[in-house]
């Protein structure tokens, strides 16, 4: 279907790289896109098939390191096209296991060194303990809340913008307090939950930059947000 206000949401690799509920995270942008007045429509990407065209937003998720394993070759593959939308501006929110691949690579515990595709200026490197629990965050959106599972600990070389400062947690590396990385509209970030559903301004500057890019202005609707209020609040009464 398509009409004057569709915004196209492609998921990368929801087969192999979709952990911990990361694809709340379309499922949030669908029905939000909905209660702004725009009709989202879903597209996937799976290794080894073409690369969908006409892409407004792209959602990528975690895995484990086997799950890296598996869509490395296809996502060296397609890296020059994801840089092309990076440069073109078009949002993108990649967790954990995909912000790693983001990066220039991930070494695993086991010696092994999967590549990514370099959008941000990092490099991650498993670490002695996996960083694991709730976490919350001071970024540009607000606090964002949400849970970390990872081996990897992630440094951005120091021209890279961080996502955000972490309040509670280990972000990404224990050391720096930076959390997450951004280049462009592209955000990557060690954060589950779904990250989305409990961030709602973050999800809805996700569809601004968007409709911004594709229709030149984003015309917003009131939303009631009261669950993810709700939600919010006893996300970030737990203990870590
Ligand atoms: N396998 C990666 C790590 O352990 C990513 C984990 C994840 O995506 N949750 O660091």
């Amino acid at each position: 279907m398509s009409t004057a206000k569709t915004l196209r949401i492609l998921q990368l690799y929801p087969n192999e790289m979709n952990i911990y509920g990361d694809r709340g995270n379309v499922l949030t942008l669908m029905r939000r896109a909905e209660w702004h007045g725009y009709t989202p429509e879903v597209v996937y990407h799976h290794p080894g098939k073409p690369f969908p065209k006409d892409i407004d937003m792209i959602v990528g998720g975690g895995g484990q390191d086997s799950g890296q394993e598996k869509v490395e070759d296809d996502l060296l593959k397609i890296g020059d096209q994801l840089h092309s939308l990076a440069d073109g501006n078009v949002p993108m929110v990649m967790v954990c296991g995909l912000y790693q691949l983001f990066g220039r690579f991930f070494k695993t515990a086991d010696g092994k060194t999967i590549p990514g595709i370099g959008i941000f200026g990092a490099e991650t490197h498993a670490g002695p303990t996996r960083l694991i629990g709730n976490i919350t965050l001071d970024t540009p959106f607000g606090e964002v809340i949400g849970y970390e599972n990872h081996s990897g600990q992630t440094f951005l070389d120091a021209s890279v913008k961080p996502f955000g400062k972490v309040l509670k947690g280990a972000g990404n590396n224990q050391k720096d307090n930076f959390e997450g990385a951004v280049y462009n509209n592209v955000y990557g970030t060690y954060l589950h939950g779904s990250l989305l559903p409990k961030n709602p301004v973050f999800a809805d500057e996700l569809l601004r930059q968007a409709a911004l890019r594709k229709f030149s202005e984003f015309t917003s609707l009131e939303v009631d947000d009261s669950l993810a209020d709700q939600a919010r609040l006893v996300a970030r009464k737990r203990p870590r």
